[in-house]
């Protein structure tokens, strides 16, 4: 068994953080739970290689498949963009990983100039066939090509779990964003129902394995943000997926549905664990970088 290798030697990619807790295994990849920082990694991380050819399978092609993505997204995107304009007005936002192009889409028709970056040539098709208005970019961040200081918003939904490197992304974002501009992330935060649900949550697979690489905390996104140069960071639920596959969707409604009303009558202090949550945060407009806290 897979459990019993020796985790003495392994470090959190992140901290570096020694022995970490065994969280679940699945198909031969084992995740960890880092104790001092409380991210949850793959280990050992797959090669770039294999992820590469895994990825060219990830998004459908089948519209039925696409139209069920964009309505089980669709209040997320709505509440995605009010989280983002009560920061700043319309202006340049760029949207890593922006699949078949539906929240630049929304955003556009709310007045944002949109770009968007998608590395699977099916997500950038789609994107370019119906949202023929659509900036798209195939290189993934970091990118040298992309201004400094010149978004309005940067925006990553269901990305940051997939980055080998995610740290390098979230500094290449604060580099791209204006003074001031707004980051929103949005997430999977799997771990509290992969442990609640233990055996039985083997079905639901939660970590996509191996394609999530991370499974983030809120604690950790936000002390990391704030080491990067982030401030006013705040990490909310702002709606649910709804998956369409019936074990998915039980799974959203009960955990999502619950942990949004809790959300709403406690004013936001609490935060039901294991849904996917969205955070929210602006670039410090002081001169980066300002502390050897930083260089990670
Ligand atoms: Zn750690």
């Amino acid at each position: 068994m897979i459990n019993n290798i020796n985790n003495k030697s392994l470090s959190c990619p992140v901290c570096r953080g020694r022995s970490p807790k065994l969280v679940t295994e699945k198909n031969g990849w084992t995740y960890y739970r880092c104790r001092p920082c409380s991210l949850v990694f793959i280990h050992p991380q797959p090669s770039p290689e294999f992820l590469a050819a895994k990825y060219q399978e990830y998004l459908p092609d089948n519209e039925d498949r696409i139209r069920d993505w964009r309505l089980s997204m669709e209040e997320v995107i709505r509440k995605s963009a009010q989280l983002i304009e009560k920061e700043r007005g319309p202006g340049r936002i760029l949207d890593v990983g922006c699949g078949y192009g539906f929240f630049l889409d929304h955003m556009a028709g709310r007045g944002w100039q949109v770009e968007g970056v998608e590395i699977s040539p099916l997500g950038r098709a789609y994107a370019a066939r119906h949202f023929p208005a659509l900036k798209l970019r195939e290189t993934p961040l970091p990118d040298p090509d992309l201004p400094s200081n010149y978004y309005e918003a940067v925006t990553l939904f269901y990305v940051v779990e997939h980055l080998p490197d995610p740290i390098r992304v979230l500094k290449e974002a604060r580099r791209i964003l204006k003074p001031g501009g707004v980051l929103l992330l949005r997430w999977p935060h799997s771990t509290p129902i992969v442990r609640l649900l233990g055996p039985l949550g083997r079905g639901l697979d939660l970590y996509h394995t191996p394609y999530h690489l991370f499974d983030y905390s809120p604690r950790f996104m936000e002390k990391t943000l704030a080491d990067l140069g982030f401030e006013s960071i705040r990490t909310t639920i702002a709606g649910n997926t709804r998956p369409r596959d019936r074990l998915g969707r039980w799974s959203s409604m009960i955990f999502g549905g619950l942990g949004e009303f809790l959300s709403r009558v406690t004013g936001g202090r609490l935060l039901l664990p294991g849904v996917s949550k969205t955070t929210v945060a602006r670039k410090i407009p002081s001169a980066f970088p300002s502390s050897p806290k930083n260089q990670r």
